[in-house]
């Protein structure tokens, strides 16, 4: 059983300017330099802290670095903000979408002049290391049951490390050899002009090493794509678009790289009769004249089975009855939240004349006096008659 995460309502949603530390009116340049400013500082080969948290920072740079570095991009972020970008190819990711990976290929005309060939290990070339991808599942609840706990299997599609040759990705019985083309050291030097630039052996992805012949699965890839059934236990109460994380259960890492994390996504269908308002539910009570007048014990429908209320006599329209507790549980643990009823008076039409007699009986005897809320608010309406009276003449 995966452990479940933490939940969150809304990916992070940070200021890129002052992940950069730079203000809003800064110049490309400015914003280039504060990105190698901190790349450098937080770069796990070199940072000397918590490596886990440097990679963090890290990500969480590269990211705004992506955005802001982007003409077209930091324009949409200055207009709409973070939202804006959402849903647009190859961005808006959030920074939880940027692997470390991504960053290095995305600007490694900035890295490869600020690290040379010997920053990873002691020239000889290794296997980079690639975090697993995240993942992402979905599903689906009845308004009812997210009130309570429930386990849901979902499947996933994430790579795994090959079973044939136990992630190598070599044949059997083969072993691998110094690649030629960079001597064993992972990175080729190219020179453009006065530029020279360290980048990674394209024969040997940076390994230094290549395979006499590769396994016959996975084809040297050392992964392969694996469809997984995973049990999820959903806390009771979550909400429509909230999810959990269920750390490591993504695509595996390569070379010792982490395990990305799964992403499940809660949807909760809505309901006929009840909305949901953060912990509360909501319900809109229809009821006669002659109950809102007299008042009557009704039984009404919660998310918890039927209860009796009380409709007190005299009752106006749009008036909140409130069930304490009679809401959803709280996903942080925190108590629950209450159920309004919003009493709604409907008006009879098309009376039989048996009714119509009744009703007229009503008004013949009806008192002014009975109806304060009335007679207030037609006090204030008769003044603003009067004043229209002296102001247009009549
Ligand atoms: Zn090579
Ligand atoms: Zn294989």
């Amino acid at each position: 059983m995966p452990k479940t995460g933490r939940v969150k309502k809304k990916m992070m949603n940070k200021d890129l300017y002052a992940v950069l530390g730079v203000s809003k009116t800064a110049s490309p340049e400015e914003i280039k330099t504060a990105f190698r400013n901190l790349a450098k500082k937080y770069h796990p080969d070199i940072h000397s802290g918590d490596k886990k948290e440097a990679e963090e920072k890290f990500k969480e740079i590269g990211g705004a670095y992506k955005i802001l570095s982007d003409p077209e991009q930091r324009k949409i972020y200055d207009t709409y903000g973070y939202d804006g970008l959402r849903g647009r190819a190859g961005s808006g990711r959030g920074f939880e979408g940027f692997s470390m990976d991504d960053i290095f290929t995305d600007f490694s005309d900035i890295f490869s002049d600020f690290f040379g060939f010997e920053t990873r290990g002691s020239g000889r070339g290794s296997a980079r290391r690639y975090n697993g991808e995240d993942v992402r599942a979905d599903v689906a609840l009845d308004f009812e049951e997210s009130a309570h706990e429930s386990v849901r299997v979902v499947e996933v599609i994430r790579k795994e490390a090959c079973e044939k040759c136990g992630g190598s990705g070599i044949k059997a019985g083969t072993s691998r050899k110094e690649c030629a083309t960079c001597g064993g050291r992972g990175k080729v030097r190219q020179s453009q002009g006065f530029f020279s630039m360290v980048t990674t052996c394209p024969k040997c992805g940076g390994e230094g090493s290549v395979a006499e012949a590769y396994c016959e699965d996975c084809g040297g890839a050392k992964m392969k794509q694996k469809r997984r059934k995973i049990e999820v236990k959903i806390p009771a109460g979550m909400d429509g678009g909230a999810y959990l994380r269920l750390s490591g259960e993504g695509s595996s890492g390569l070379n010792g790289g982490r395990s990305g994390d799964l992403f499940v996504v809660v949807n909760v269908r809505p309901h006929e009769i009840f909305a949901r308002q953060e912990d509360d539910v909501i319900m809109k009570l229809p009821v006669t004249v002659t109950q809102a007048v007299l008042g009557e014990k009704i039984e009404i429908p919660t998310i918890y089975g039927t209860e009796k209320i009380d409709i007190q006599p005299g009752s106006e329209h749009g008036k909140i009855i409130t069930l304490k507790g009679k809401g959803f549980p709280s996903v942080n643990g925190r108590g629950k939240g209450d159920m309004h009823i919003i009493v709604e008076i409907s008006v009879p039409k098309g009376l039989s004349s048996k009714l119509k007699e009744a009703y007229k009986n009503v008004k013949v005897n009806e008192d002014y006096e009975s109806y304060p809320e009335l007679k207030k608010r037609w006090k204030t309406i008769k003044k603003q008659m009067e004043k229209e009276v002296k102001n247009h003449g009549s």
